[in-house]
């Protein structure tokens, strides 16, 4: 075991971490650990763009991005951090322009910007182009020229290290980041990092379901290892759908497809979402968008033999500009369908998408213990984190902007942090739980495997918590999950050895990912009421009396070892907009 020190370690080399990166290391010694090279983090798979009301091409304000992230979050948005996000997003887009990112442009040579989602002027009076972007390529351009600028602030990175413990340290009765442990892929070494201060910016955990537009690498890792430590998750029952995934495949087609103008048609070749949404059609939020679609499937207006998907039409676009603007999405469409854009619509089918709910943190990126307390020295930024910028659902193209401005926020507060702390002394024994975790599963003799169990998570959790649920079907959720669980118990792993031994990684993430889809179905079954992605069909309204207020989830262990999620609420913030009846 190899104990290092730092004054700052970031969990993850993504958007948020390698943002939080470029002021961290400005001002403390930082190390940046992560399970994947930087460059092949999910950021570099983001398409469409960054919101920012630069007003480069038609009347803007950040005050109008502001409301349209409350409504589109269905009011369960803290309005004092949407305000941030909004205010802040312009010299987010100008820092990046700076460090180099090569922007669509104006013809006059200013940024570009298209239309998206919920995205509108005036409060919804018609869509808005507030996107900047490059291409369908805007992640990847985002990761790469944020790891161009860590190289040159001379960031250090741990690359394939897997973060599995956050440590903590109780001082006077205040519990204190003390550093986390990681697993080194290459030797199968532990490692602790003794740091005075940690953010998590580990992204997402949408691999517990099956279709999705997730990386297989997305398994909250981050979200689970302080859970396991009696920390909350926040709004976990808030998973967005995106409306258009390949069919049956789930690769994403970005919304910025119908922000250049493309139509979703169920099988008469109707416009369905004129008839859903009559002022943003084929641009209300993505939570109203995929209901729809299901809605059409349903209703027996679904396309193909099966009446289990509808298209998304691009065939009156030029094809100069599908080539000029989109042109990965319709090369998808070619690869994986064989289908021709410039002649054929695409199938498509809503595809599990982003985490609203996360790790609590506030608008400096500290984590929350409880309602109101901030856990000394840890911090978390991007996917992993709940701000709550996004509530119950998130506007597109606002978490590339999530992750700059809340990623430079906790670097900047995480290192003042380091600068004027000493480090926490570690717990006795810090390995022991990776310790013992990963010899049970080197030695076990049980008779699971880790590809069925994971099999049979996304089956369940694809049948009973996606895009509508009842209290019958997330009940059903919730026992397979505990079955699961019982089962994962028996999990048995074929290669035993040490070094680059990817079966036991995938063991501990399949462990992350049951423990998270509990926390979500057990959120859901509570919340008596539909709003943003959470839609139940036995409580089809929004009830702001009783729930609008944020879900926290806690992991509770019994005297004989059994292990239970607490749930507990907490205040939603509201500054200017009082929440009213959401329409598109
Ligand atoms: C296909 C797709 C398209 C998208 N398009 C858009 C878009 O156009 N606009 C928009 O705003 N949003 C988009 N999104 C959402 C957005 O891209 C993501 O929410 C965002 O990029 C997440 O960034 P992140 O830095 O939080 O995490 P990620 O980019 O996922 O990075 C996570 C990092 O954590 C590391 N990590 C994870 N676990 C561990 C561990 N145990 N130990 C060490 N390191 C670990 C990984 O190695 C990785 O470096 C899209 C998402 C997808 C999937």
């Amino acid at each position: 075991m190899k104990i290092h020190k730092y004054d700052t370690v970031i969990v993850g080399a993504g958007g948020a971490g390698m943002r939080a990166a470029i002021e961290a290391t400005k001002r403390s010694r930082t190390a940046v650990l992560t399970k994947l090279y930087p460059t092949r983090s999910h950021t570099g798979a983001a398409q469409g763009g960054m919101a920012a009301a630069l007003a480069n091409v038609e009347e803007d304000n950040w005050e109008w991005h502001t409301f349209d992230t409350v409504k589109g979050g269905d009011y369960l948005v803290d309005q004092d951090a949407a305000e941030i996000l909004a205010k802040e997003a312009i010299d987010a887009v100008l820092d990046l322009e700076k460090m180099g990112l090569p922007f669509n442009r104006t013809p006059d040579g200013t940024i570009d910007q298209r239309r998206f989602g919920g995205h509108s002027r005036n409060h919804g009076e018609a869509p808005v182009r507030r996107s900047c972007y490059a291409a369908d390529r805007t992640g990847h351009m985002i990761l790469q020229t944020l790891y161009q600028n860590c190289v040159k602030e001379g960031v250090e990175f741990f690359n394939e290290f897997y973060v599995l413990d956050q440590l903590i340290t109780e001082e006077n009765g205040v519990k204190k980041s003390a550093g986390v442990v990681a697993y080194e892929l290459a030797t199968g070494e532990i490692h602790i990092f003794q740091a005075k201060a940690v953010i998590y910016a580990s992204g997402g955990c949408g691999k517990f379901f099956k279709v999705t537009s997730n990386a297989h690498t997305l398994t909250g890792d981050g979200q689970a290892a302080v859970y396991r430590r009696g920390l909350p998750l926040e709004d976990m029952e808030f998973f967005q759908f995106h409306p258009t995934g390949i069919w049956r495949m789930g690769i994403l087609l970005t919304e910025g497809a119908r922000g250049e103008g493309g139509i979703l048609r169920n099988k008469d070749g109707e416009r369905f979402m004129e008839k859903y949404a009559p002022v943003m059609k084929d641009l209300a939020s993505r939570d109203v968008v995929s209901r729809s679609i299901y809605t059409e499937i349903r209703e027996g207006r679904g396309c193909g033999p099966e009446g289990d998907h509808v298209f998304l039409d691009l065939t009156h676009l030029p094809p100069e500009q599908l080539d000029a603007k989109l042109p990965d999405i319709t090369e998808f469409a070619r690869t994986y369908l064989g289908i021709e854009p410039y002649t054929d619509p695409i199938p498509i089918q809503p595809t599990a998408h982003y985490a609203m709910g996360g790790i609590p943190t506030n608008v400096e990126g500290e984590v929350l213990a409880d309602n109101t307390t901030v856990v000394p020295g840890l911090y978390a930024a991007g996917e992993v984190a709940c701000v709550s910028v996004h509530g119950a659902n998130r506007l597109g193209t606002n978490s590339l902007l999530d992750i700059n401005v809340f990623g430079r926020r906790a670097g900047i507060a995480a290192a003042e942090y380091s600068a004027e702390h000493d480090y926490v002394e570690l717990p006795e024994n810090p390995a022991a739980l990776v310790e013992e975790q990963v010899e049970r599963l080197r030695n076990s003799t049980g008779n699971e495997r880790v590809a069925e169990l994971r099999r049979e998570l996304q089956e369940t959790m694809d049948a009973n918590v996606m895009v509508f649920r009842t209290e019958q079907t997330i009940k059903t959720a919730v026992e397979k999950i505990a079955e699961l669980r019982e089962r994962y118990k028996n999990v048995a792993i074929q290669d035993k050895g040490k070094r680059f031994n990817t079966d036991l990684l995938e063991a501990i993430e399949l462990g992350n990912l049951l423990d998270l889809a509990e926390v979500m179905a057990v959120s859901a079954l509570a919340r008596k009421e539909s709003r943003g992605g959470h839609y139940r069909e036995d409580y089809p309204n929004r009830d702001d009396v009783n729930f609008m207020r944020h879900t926290m989830a806690y992991r509770e262990v019994g005297d004989d070892g059994t292990e239970t999620v607490r749930l507990d609420y907490k205040p939603v913030v509201q500054t200017r907009y009082q929440p009213m009846e959401r329409k598109y």
